[in-house]
């Protein structure tokens, strides 16, 4: 898709004259839901370089990297990215008190690091039990697997739904949360609705449901712009569904794209996935 600009003028009160400012707005193929080898029940394939690689193949811009309740392998993902033109955003699928999946996404590893110590401190002193869940393989800067996390992550947190948006947002980041339409660990499933206090912008369908489809089965979703990862588990679910028009691949931009914003947008399957109410 071709690139596009949008030329919006503001008057400079002091001066009296027309300030020009160009935004620039271009598309960016996104997959925001995608697991590594450190989720226990991802395929031993999912590793950096070969989901970059794979993201290349699919023409993606953009991705994020959302493992169980850890963003241990994050580091490995974005040096993985370096040179490919793909940016990589820092994140974690958090598993909140309620056992509801959301997907947090941040610009940094400070930030995911940050995020990532306080989940820690909010998660049961339990260990992996490996036979049932998997293994969860650390990954070292280069992509090395230097390691095995003995923490168990497929669990919940203590954090509720409304204190991590709370604490996501004042970390700079964003939340979205995961396959809202699946009977399980989703917020309609487990809550009954979306809370509107959460102030929450977009959320994220399932993989196999198109944006009509959801919002047919769920008219709430119609007050919500609609992304649609891949949940990747393995290479071959990595998804090029979701498209956004935005300046540059960064959390405020993503945050405008989907409040469509001063010419930004979000396309799933190609159907414009703007809240319509
Ligand atoms: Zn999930
Ligand atoms: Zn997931």
């Amino acid at each position: 898709m071709a690139g596009d600009v949008h030329r919006r003028g503001r008057r400079d009160v002091a001066h009296g004259t027309l300030i020009v400012r160009v935004v620039e707005v271009r598309f960016f193929t996104a997959d925001l839901h995608i697991h590594t080898v450190l989720s226990a029940c991802a395929e031993v394939e999912m590793l950096p370089a070969r989901i970059i690689e794979r993201a290349k193949e699919l023409r993606l811009g953009l991705i994020a990297i959302t493992d169980h309740n850890s963003a241990e392998n994050a580091e490995a993902m974005l040096s993985a990215a370096e040179g490919s033109g793909i940016t990589v955003l820092p994140g974690m699928e958090l598993q909140t008190r309620e056992e509801v999946h959301l997907l947090c996404l941040f610009d940094t590893l400070e930030q995911v690091r940050c995020w990532q110590k306080e989940v820690y401190a909010h998660l049961p002193a339990l260990k992996n039990r490996e036979e049932v869940f998997g293994v969860q393989i650390v990954l070292d800067a280069m992509g090395n697997a230097v390691g095995k996390s003995e923490r168990l992550l497929l669990t919940s947190s203590t954090f509720s739904l409304e204190e991590a948006v709370r604490r996501v947002e004042e970390l700079g980041g964003l939340c979205l949360p995961a396959h809202v339409d699946r009977p399980s660990y989703s917020i309609i499933a487990n809550l009954g609705f979306i809370p509107p206090e959460l102030g929450l912008v977009g959320v994220e369908i399932s993989p196999l449901l198109g944006p009509r489809e959801a919002r047919e089965r769920f008219p709430e979703l119609r007050s919500y712009s609609l992304v649609a990862g891949g949940d990747a588990h393995r290479l071959k679910e990595v998804s090029a569904r979701t498209t956004f028009r935005m300046e540059e691949a960064t959390i405020v931009e993503l945050a405008r794209a989907l409040a469509s914003e001063g010419g930004r947008g979000v396309w799933v399957d190609g159907i414009h996935a703007g809240r319509v109410a």
